[in-house]
């Protein structure tokens, strides 16, 4: 059965976008079946996977407002075994929408009970704000995995967005575990990044991933030709430690399932 990542943080420019894409292009690099879903209203996963927005008849809005079923929204992407379910900038009215509509936290969860078991991992990625979208993102998944930016501020917002997660396990979603904190847009060169890796993992321990994402041109290079970075530059140190994240995301859920 399938794992739902939810790739969430509340603070803008973090990275969210780019490892969602990244690490799900990469899971599937690695022969396994995955899903990216964007509920996102910029709709940038969507456009970085090669897809043309203006074509879509239908996205994730139609799924979440519109009872579509989300098999019918599934779009093969150029990537091997990785699919998406697209958003469009229609999605900016479901915030809104979704408001007065019934059982509106579970919406996602229960559309893509369908199609858990076709993926062994689908990802999301969450826009930029606590809303009725990311909640929906958190009610559906299994684990959330947090981006934090190697700046200064870096765990601010965090305890907004931990609080979040505490109360989603308590009313909406019981079984919701952190995948794991991901640092991102390190830049050698500094002092400043090392400290932030300090920080975090004096706060998140074990959770936080060995794979530190750098800063690297060809990440935001990549999402302009459609591509994630693995086929735009597989050569590059983007591909080599979003292809190791993919590993160590492989290997965590193992070691997970051995304890069960
Ligand atoms: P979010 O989804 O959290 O808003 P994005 O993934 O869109 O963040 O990243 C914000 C910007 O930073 C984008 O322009 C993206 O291309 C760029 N970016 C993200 N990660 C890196 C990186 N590791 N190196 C260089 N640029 C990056
Ligand atoms: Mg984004």
């Amino acid at each position: 059965m399938g794992k739902i990542i939810a790739v969430a943080n509340q603070k803008g420019g973090v990275g969210k976008t780019t490892s969602s894409v990244n690490l799900s292009a990469c899971l599937a690099y690695l022969d396994k079946k995955v899903l990216m879903i964007d509920i996102d209203p910029q709709g940038n996963a969507t456009s970085g996977l090669g897809i043309n927005k203006a074509d879509m008849d239908q996205c994730i809005y139609n799924v979440l407002v519109d009872d579509a079923d989300a098999t019918d929204v599934i779009v093969h992407t150029d990537v091997n075994n990785l699919d998406i379910i697209p958003a469009t900038i229609q999605l900016a009215g479901a915030e809104i929408e979704l408001v007065s509509t019934i059982s509106r936290e579970v919406r996602l969860s229960k559309a893509i009970s369908s199609v858990k078991n076709n993926y062994d991992y689908i990802l999301i990625d969450c826009p930029p704000s606590l809303g009725l979208l990311t909640i929906n993102a958190l009610t559906a998944a299994d684990t959330v995995l947090i981006p934090v930016q190697c700046e200064y501020y870096a765990l601010e917002g965090l305890s907004q967005l931990l609080n979040t997660i505490r109360l989603v396990q308590k009313h909406l979603n019981t079984e919701l575990m952190i995948e794991g904190v991901l640092l991102t847009m390190l830049d050698a060169r500094t002092n400043l990044g090392i400290q932030v890796i300090e920080e975090v993992k004096k706060y998140f321990r074990d959770k936080v991933y060995k794979s530190v994402i750098p800063r690297n041109v060809r990440l935001s290079e990549a999402p302009s030709h459609g591509q994630p970075i693995i086929t735009y530059d597989p050569k590059s140190r983007g591909a080599e430690v979003y292809l190791d994240l993919a590993k160590e995301v492989i290997a965590n859920g193992e070691r997970v399932g051995e304890r069960n």
